[in-house]
């Protein structure tokens, strides 16, 4: 083993046995880090050097290994991981740096954004993104092959055998999931100027009852990538406090409360529009307020009812973006 994949597994151990001090001294529960057998190690890096990349990879202690390039890899070459997947893939990780890239100008063009169930997203301006059906296709195969291995004996080689095509059956949802993820996400950026979200806790939301789902829909991954993102796009990310966001009327302001089976906004204001679109006009008026073009006018926590009469042309509508129709999948 080369030295430094040494020094970093090392590393990896003071940093567990670290994280667990510190979570008891918070006065959280916390076992100290548990012994891993070879077979549970899935990654070692090399820091600094140690390995080489032409048409071969060359690794220090282990020497020139084949591997399948994917794409040049832009840069200086700092550190390289090399990962082992459950299905039996291994992976070679490399991180370089690349100098600051030009960042293009555009026009304003705001949109708030509200991940849901139903739909994977809607946007302020109506467009309405759809979880992609070869997604569920994925979960079916994934939950088809889970059941089979709870059938296993344990320590049998049947187990063994079902307990490989669950690993590959997640590996190939995960990798749908993020395929779809990166495109939706990569689209926002290149569509709008500016992007105002949710910030989701989703360590505190998924303890509830909807904690499946929202795992599954990986919003967490999809708030991470839409920032990366829009820092390299020349788009800027607000993210809001989630609170009242769907309860309160986008048009007058009101607070009500809405079931979660209330798939429709309504309001005495004469406001009609889905439940999440009403939530993604809501978003964006809690990002803009300052901003031009933003409708902070309106009082978001305020009680009082505007009337019908004074009732403007919603500015969303003047922002529907030229990339989609209104209403329809288009991304
Ligand atoms: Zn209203």
């Amino acid at each position: 083993m080369f030295s430094q994949v040494a020094q970093n597994v090392a590393d990896r151990l003071f940093k567990s046995v670290k994280g667990m001090m510190l979570k008891k001294k918070a006065g959280k529960i916390a076992g100290f880090p548990r012994f891993k057998p070879i077979e549970r190690m899935k990654s070692f890096a090399y820091p600094q050097f140690g390995f080489k990349l032409n048409q071969k990879l060359g690794l220090s202690g282990m020497g020139a290994i084949q591997i399948k390039k994917h794409r040049e890899i832009a840069g200086t070459i700092k550190t390289l991981t090399i990962k082992r997947m459950p299905s039996g893939k291994w992976f070679a990780i490399f991180t370089s740096e690349i100098g600051e890239k030009q960042v293009s100008q555009k026009d304003i063009l705001p949109v708030g954004i509200d991940l849901g169930i139903e739909h994977f997203a809607y946007l302020s301006d109506g467009t309405i993104v759809e979880n992609p059906r070869h997604l569920k296709k994925a979960e079916e195969k994934l939950r088809k092959t889970q059941h089979r291995l709870s059938k296993k004996n344990r320590g049998s080689k049947n187990r063994k055998k079902a307990k490989f095509k669950v690993a590959i059956a997640y590996e190939k949802l995960s990798n749908r999931r993020r395929d779809f993820l990166h495109k939706t996400s990569r689209k926002l950026v290149e569509n709008y100027s500016f992007i105002a979200m949710e910030n989701l806790n989703t360590n505190g939301m998924a303890r509830g009852f909807l904690a499946k789902s929202i795992l599954d829909c990986g919003w967490a991954e999809f708030s991470g990538m839409l920032r990366y993102k829009a820092e390299e796009a020349g788009c800027e990310v607000a993210l809001v406090e989630p609170a009242l966001t769907t309860r309160t009327c986008s048009n007058c302001g009101s607070i009500r409360k809405k079931s979660l089976a209330e798939r429709w906004h309504k309001c005495a204001c004469g406001a009609s529009m889905h439940r999440d679109l009403n939530a993604a006009i809501n978003i964006l008026n809690r990002a803009t307020a300052g901003h031009a073009g933003s409708r902070a006018d309106i009082p978001i926590y305020g009680m009082e009812a505007r009337k019908a009469s004074e009732e403007e042309t919603p500015t969303h509508k003047k922002w529907a973006s030229a990339f989609y129709e209104r209403g329809s999948p288009a991304l």
